[in-house]
């Protein structure tokens, strides 16, 4: 049984986490020590998204400055197409480039309007992720993730209209892609199936979601096209009161995720934090990550 067999991944494991920039000075403190918590796993990198209609430009910019400047991590860059016009957006790429930064992560992005409204390119503006990958690939090699969703995206007609678009990201030169969350692991197995037989073959990596809350993600999910089986709702049942067994619950699932994912081959591993560390910690912990010291935060500055 997986329960008294540790797996055999010393070094071959690969994680990184993604977050969002701070919106206040409470929420940045925070971070920071989410940051400064998960540096010691040495992720491979750490992702700073990149808010609606470009509202969270100047945050993203100053989270990802942060994080080159105090840190020994290397910072991925979110960008998408939204409400700003393809010199917009390449200057956008230009003064990242500036920074130091040399990953990214492309993206269409959602409609300002909200979820569940059509999108409309901005006039002038790239039309979708394949875009953006082609205006970034214009300015440098740089490393470009791209997103990929195992039970397709809401807009997508149909599956392999969705591929369809991956295969164009890959085309502009995109060198990986990281899922949208799932939870039914063999819906992930028959996604990156489709994709090799489309004749893709970036690495395909699954995005984790740690459930904080579970009433959130049950709500957002639909949207973001993610299905939340009714076994993994039952695991949730009856927590919502209860934060110390949900989140004992919530470390407990998602390293059943990621271990079952493990034994079926992935080695490769991108977690949705929502700032916090915990979570990520503890599962990061489970399939053998250990802290190391010095190294990846070596610009730390001494805590207070
Ligand atoms: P695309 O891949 O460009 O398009 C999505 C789908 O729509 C395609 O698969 C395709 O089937 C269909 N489609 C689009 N255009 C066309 C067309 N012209 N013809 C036919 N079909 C078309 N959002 C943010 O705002 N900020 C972030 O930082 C952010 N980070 C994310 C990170 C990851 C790993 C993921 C998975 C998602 C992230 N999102 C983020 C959410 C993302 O912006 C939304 O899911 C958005 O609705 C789609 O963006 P995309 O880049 O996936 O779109």
């Amino acid at each position: 049984s997986r329960f008294s067999r540790q797996p055999d991944t010393a070094g071959k494991l690969r994680v990184s986490f993604e977050f969002f920039p701070p919106k206040t000075d409470a929420m940045e403190a925070r971070l920071w020590e989410t940051v400064t918590r998960l540096a010691p796993l040495s992720p491979a990198f750490v992702s700073v998204t990149y808010g609606a209609g470009g509202s969270t430009r100047e945050r993203t910019a100053r989270t990802v400055k942060r994080i080159l400047d105090e840190t020994a991590l290397t910072p991925v860059a979110h960008m998408t197409c939204v409400d700003a016009t393809r010199e917009e957006v390449d200057q956008v790429i230009a003064e990242f480039v500036d920074m130091g930064v040399s990953r990214f992560v492309a993206l269409r992005g959602d409609p300002s309007a909200g979820l569940g409204e059509a999108y409309q390119p901005y006039p002038g503006g790239y039309a979708n992720g394949a875009e953006l990958v082609g205006a970034m690939r214009r300015q440098g090699d740089f490393d470009i993730s791209v997103s990929a969703y195992p039970e397709k995206h809401p807009e997508s007609p149909d599956f392999a209209t969705d591929i369809d678009m991956l295969k164009r990201k890959v085309d502009n030169g995109a060198t990986r892609a990281i899922t949208q969350f799932f939870f039914d692991n063999d819906v992930y197995e028959r996604y990156v199936e489709r994709v090799r037989r489309a004749g893709i073959y970036i690495p395909i990596v699954p995005g984790i979601l740690p459930v904080h809350n579970f009433t959130q993600v049950a709500n957002f999910a639909g949207r973001c096209g993610a299905r939340v089986p009714a076994w993994f709702a039952e695991r949730f049942e009856g927590l919502e009161n209860e934060p110390e067994i949900h989140a004992l619950v919530a470390s407990a699932v998602a390293a059943e995720q990621v271990l079952d994912l493990i034994e079926r081959g992935v080695d490769d591993f991108h977690f949705y934090t929502m700032n916090r560390a915990e979570l990520p910690y503890a599962i990061s912990h489970m399939i053998g990550l250990r802290p190391r010291g010095g190294d990846a935060v070596a610009n730390q500055p001494a805590a207070a």
